[in-house]
Formats: C-alpha cells, sequence, structure tokens
C-alpha cells in the first residue's frame, strides 16, 4: 500500500520518512538508529544541542563509560550519529498536524512532510515561581552549574532542590563556592543515597532541611540573598547565587492536541515508546515513562526509530 502524503504547498523543508524533534540523548541514539536502519530522516534541534545531557558536569551512571563530563558523552553520542548517516540541522519546532496519511511540522523557518515522527523534545527546568527568581535570572539565579560553577569561584551559592540533580550539580559547585547551602524542602534527600552521602561528607556544605525558597533578592549587581522559610521561622541568607534543581517541566507545548499528555503535560506513552497517535512515538524525559536518565533516554530513542522503521516496513509490504 502506498503512504499517503499530500503535498506541502509551504514550498519548504523536506519529505521525509522520519522526522526526530530534539537533540539530547533521546534524539541522538533515535538519529543512530535511524540512520543505520537506512530510513530517510531529519533531526530538528534547538537551541541546546546535546540537550540537558550536555549540561552536566559528570556522568557517572553510563554504563561502559565510568566517568564523562556530560558535554563530552552527548559529543561523541552525536559524532556517531553523523558517522552512521545522521541528518541534523538547529530548528525549532512549532507545530505539527497530520497531513494525509503522515505530518506537517512546522519549525521556525521551515516545514518538513514526514511518514512518522519521534518526540524527544525532553524537559526544561521548573521555575519555582517566587520573587526575584526571573528577575535575577542570568545575575545571580541559574539552573545550569556546570554552565556558570566558574563565576562562583570563591563565592558563595544556594542550591534550591533533593533529588540528584540538585545534589550532583551541588558537589560540583561545591569544588569552587567558598560555602554552599542546599536547601531542601524534605527532612531526607531523595538523592541515589551515595551522592547525598557525599554532600553530607562534604565540609563545605550545609543543609537546611524542611525549607523552603521564598524569595531571591539584590540589587543592580544581580543576587545578594535569598530568603527562607524555615522550621524555625523566616530567615535571610546572604548568598551570590541561587541554583535551582526543582524539578522539570515536559517541552511539549508543539504537540499538544496531536498525542495526549498526562497531567504533569508528558506525553502518555505504552509500550514505553507508543503515542495515541499511530506513527507518532515519543522518547526520554518528555514521556511519561518516569525514570529519566540518559541511558533510559538512549535505549527510548533506539526503540522509537526501530518502532517508526516497523511500522513503515508494515505499510510497504500490506
Ligand atoms: C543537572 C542535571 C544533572 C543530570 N545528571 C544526570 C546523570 O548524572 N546521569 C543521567 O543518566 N542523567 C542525568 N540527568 C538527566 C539527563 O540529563 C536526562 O534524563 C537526559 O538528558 C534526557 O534526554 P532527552 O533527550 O530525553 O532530553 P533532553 O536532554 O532534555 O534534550 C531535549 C532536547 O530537545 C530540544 N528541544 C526542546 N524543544 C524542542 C523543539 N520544540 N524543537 C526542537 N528541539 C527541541 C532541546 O533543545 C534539547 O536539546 C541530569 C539532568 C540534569 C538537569
Amino acid at each position: 500500500m502506498e503512504f499517503h502524503l499530500p503535498p506541502d504547498n509551504s514550498g519548504t523543508g523536506s519529505v521525509v520518512d522520519l522526522v526526530i524533534a530534539g537533540g539530547g540523548p533521546a534524539a541522538l541514539s533515535a538519529a543512530l538508529y535511524a540512520a543505520r536502519y537506512g530510513l530517510g530522516h531529519i533531526v530538528l534541534e534547538s537551541w541546546q544541542p546535546g540537550g540537558q545531557a550536555a549540561l552536566t558536569a559528570l556522568i557517572e551512571n553510563y554504563p561502559g563509560v565510568p566517568s564523562v563530563p556530560g558535554a563530552k558523552l552527548s559529543g561523541i553520542m552525536r559524532s556517531q550519529a553523523l558517522e552512521a548517516g545522521a541528518r541534523f540541522t538547529t530548528e525549532t519546532v512549532s507545530s505539527v498536524e497530520p497531513l494525509g496519511e503522515g505530518f506537517l511540522v512546522r519549525t521556525e523557518s521551515a516545514s518538513h512532510t514526514a511518514k512518522t515522527l519521534i518526540i524527544a523534545t525532553g524537559a526544561a527546568p521548573a521555575k519555582l515561581g517566587v520573587p526575584g527568581e526571573d528577575r535575577y535570572y542570568g545575575r545571580g539565579v541559574s539552573f545550569c552549574a556546570t554552565c556558570d560553577a566558574p563565576f562562583y569561584r570563591g563565592r558563595r551559592v544556594v542550591v534550591v532542590g533533593g533529588g540528584d540533580s540538585a545534589v550532583k550539580e551541588a558537589l560540583h559547585l561545591s569544588g569552587v563556592a567558598s560555602g554552599l547551602v542546599l536547601v531542601h524542602r524534605r527532612d531526607t534527600l531523595r538523592a541515589e543515597p551515595r551522592l547525598a552521602q557525599r554532600l553530607l561528607d562534604c565540609p563545605t556544605c550545609e543543609v537546611r532541611w524542611n525549607s523552603t525558597l521564598k524569595a531571591v533578592t539584590g540589587d543592580e549587581q544581580g543576587v545578594t540573598g535569598v530568603d527562607l522559610e524555615t522550621p524555625s521561622g523566616l530567615e535571610h541568607l546572604d548568598t551570590d547565587g541561587v541554583f535551582l534543581y526543582v524539578g522539570t517541566k515536559p517541552a511539549t507545548g508543539p504537540f499538544r492536541g496531536l498525542v495526549e499528555l498526562d497531567a504533569r503535560g508528558a506525553v502518555l506513552t505504552r509500550n514505553i515508546v507508543e503515542t495515541s497517535r499511530p506513527g507518532v512515538y515519543a522518547a526520554g524525559d518528555v514521556t511519561s515513562n518516569g525514570f529519566r536518565q540518559v541511558v533510559t533516554a538512549a535505549s527510548d530513542g533506539a526503540r522509537a526509530a526501530w518502532a517508526a522503521f516497523e511500522y513503515l516496513e508494515d505499510r510497504r509490504q500490506n
């Protein structure tokens, strides 16, 4: 049976078997497998090549690579995909609509007609919505210790959060900062026990348990302090920087209405990568799968490319 795709009248972009939206480990792995399966494809990656993994100081839990800077691991994945024949372009997907039996994928500069789609757009850091957070963003408020740690050599920093990301990045910052306070709303860290213990043993680190960030304060130069709600009341801490690791928000805006999302806004999947719409697959942190790691994103990406390949093969044969 021929795949029915009406002509795209926008006059731009390409007609491909598969569009992969994203540029992190899920997309890089999907691109590697798509290239090896001989699928005509294009990877549309937006502002952050390598995804969150590329912004991670050190990755110690990717099997086969004991300890590696995130940017290096992402770079290796990208080179491997490119060597296999993967095609990348820097474009941000703005919307996707069904087109015949395929899809019209629009970006800010082009549109692409695709028979199948893999959504691998990951997640962006969540905000707390407290006063000063937006005002001092880039002037002391940061979501990326790997990017900004060098600015805090010999200075004081506050890290907010208690999961793997918060603790790992706090440990990275503790190597440069003169003092670090981790603010956590619970009385135990959620992070992997080995990481948590390293933070508890860190001589220049302190944890404020059962405490929440209420405001970021500052002056024309940037951040000068934070207001905390602690078990003993409101407290002001002087600090030069605030790093926020309070969760992530799935980047699913362009896919609303195309596929079913869960209450968090993540793409609802079954059989790991299948979405509610045939021919559309999802991989990595953008999904409702729960465990969000580089290894699971890479695994999802491979599965999604395989699923797209099988879907197209079935249609060719029937
Ligand atoms: C601070 C921190 C530390 C971490 N440490 C570890 C660790 O040690 N080990 C580990 O296994 N995991 C770690 N993680 C988690 C890991 O980074 C993620 O699970 C992984 O990067 C998810 O990959 P992904 O490809 O699904 O999404 P992402 O890495 O988020 O990549 C998504 C990509 O999609 C792009 N994109 C978004 N919207 C669009 C759009 N509309 N159009 C086109 N492209 C778009 C983004 O620019 C980005 O490149 C860490 C995460 C953080 C935040």
